[in-house]
């Protein structure tokens, strides 16, 4: 089908017809398996003030952590150890961190590795200089979600940074060679279905490599307390269409989806998703990681979190993979 064939399958049938088309173009491509991501969040200081976000450098309630360069590579080691294949290294936008420092990081996991595990990071814009010398020192995949395709509302909701400078992010990063990585929120305050489909024809046109789709939950000490929270619908919904018009692209179940909903990602995992990322975060530091209320697992080790996701998605016959799981890009829906 033809991206607009798409939106009028989507507009056309129920939830029920669409999430059952999702799974069965997912499935064509990554059969039952669900690729596992060891999640490490190293820092969650932020230079950036995102109206949506609980670690937003104006929230003064957050008790701030660095993970030094050891305490990583110890949990990259305890990991690989496990069978994890592919580490996302996560933070907010800090420049404590220099190039030269996470350079130096990625190289040691390539090293710890012998080369076997895949290096995402999310950490923000960077110049695409910066980004460069991240890609030759090893990485392969970067996130960073778009959040809406609405320029003037991403602009407001990020404290005045354009949706221009954003997409340029993105474009730089795969001049670089990285496997690219974005997304949006679903249900942030005044957002209309055209802009969750915009978002989603936005996706294909990106070609992503990867596609993070996960609701807006309202933080309490963000200028955003007071929004509503929708149901898990609308990302099942939402990661549908992503599915359907991005049938290669690799989706995560995200946190968020479990964090509003407790069988939030076999759902989505069950329409289109086919990633899953536990959190393996030191407990100490995760819970100091709110980018909203009610995340999951914060007890737990991310080791633990394993078992448990392999229990849970054995109930919708689905299977854990320890593969590197690279994306299978190049199968967007043409115009
Ligand atoms: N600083 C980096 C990475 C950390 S934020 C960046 O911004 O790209 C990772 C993602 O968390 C963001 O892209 C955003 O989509 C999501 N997020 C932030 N606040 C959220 C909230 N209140 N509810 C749901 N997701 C949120
Ligand atoms: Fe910082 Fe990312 Fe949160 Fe924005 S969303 S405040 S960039 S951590």
């Amino acid at each position: 089908m033809t991206s607009s064939e798409i939106i009028n399958f989507y507009h056309s049938v129920d939830t029920e017809t669409l999430s059952k088309k999702a799974n069965l173009v997912c499935e064509s491509i990554y059969g039952n398996k669900v690729y596992l991501r060891g999640l490490i969040e190293f820092s969650n200081y932020c230079q950036c003030d995102c109206l949506y976000c609980g670690i937003r450098k104006s929230n003064p309630h957050v008790q701030r952590y660095r993970l030094p360069q050891q305490s990583i590579l110890e949990i990259v080691k305890a990991g690989y150890k496990r069978g994890l294949k592919t580490f996302v290294l996560q933070s907010g936008e800090d420049s404590y961190y220099t190039t030269k420092m996470l350079t130096e990081i990625i190289e040691k996991i390539k090293l710890l590795t012998n080369n076997e595990a895949a290096v995402t990071l999310s950490c923000g814009m960077k110049s695409k200089n910066d980004y460069q010398s991240l890609k030759s020192a090893g990485a392969d995949r970067y996130l960073i979600r778009f959040e809406t395709s609405d320029p003037k509302f991403h602009q407001y909701l990020r404290g005045g940074i354009s949706f221009k400078r954003r997409l340029k992010a993105l474009e730089d990063l795969k001049t670089c060679g990285f496997e690219v990585g974005s997304g949006y929120m679903v249900g942030l305050p005044d957002e209309t279905e055209q802009t969750r489909i915009n978002n989603a024809l936005l996706c294909n046109e990106l070609e992503l490599d990867m596609l993070g789709v996960g609701p807006f939950i309202p933080h309490p000490k963000t200028p955003l307390k007071t929004a509503s929270l929708h149901n898990i619908e609308l990302t099942i919904r939402a990661t549908a269409l992503a599915r359907l018009l991005l049938p290669g692209a690799n989706i995560p179940a995200t946190t968020a989806a479990g964090s509003l909903d407790p069988l939030g990602r076999e759902k989505v995992l069950q329409v289109g998703a086919n990633v899953l990322m536990p959190n393996i975060t030191p407990p100490d530091n995760k819970k100091n990681y709110l980018l909203y209320p009610g995340k999951i697992c914060l007890d737990e080790s991310g080791f633990e979190c394993m078992g448990c996701l392999n229990n849970r998605i054995a109930t919708i016959d689905k299977k854990l993979s320890l593969e590197r799981g690279d994306a299978k890009t190049r199968l967007c829906a043409t115009p």
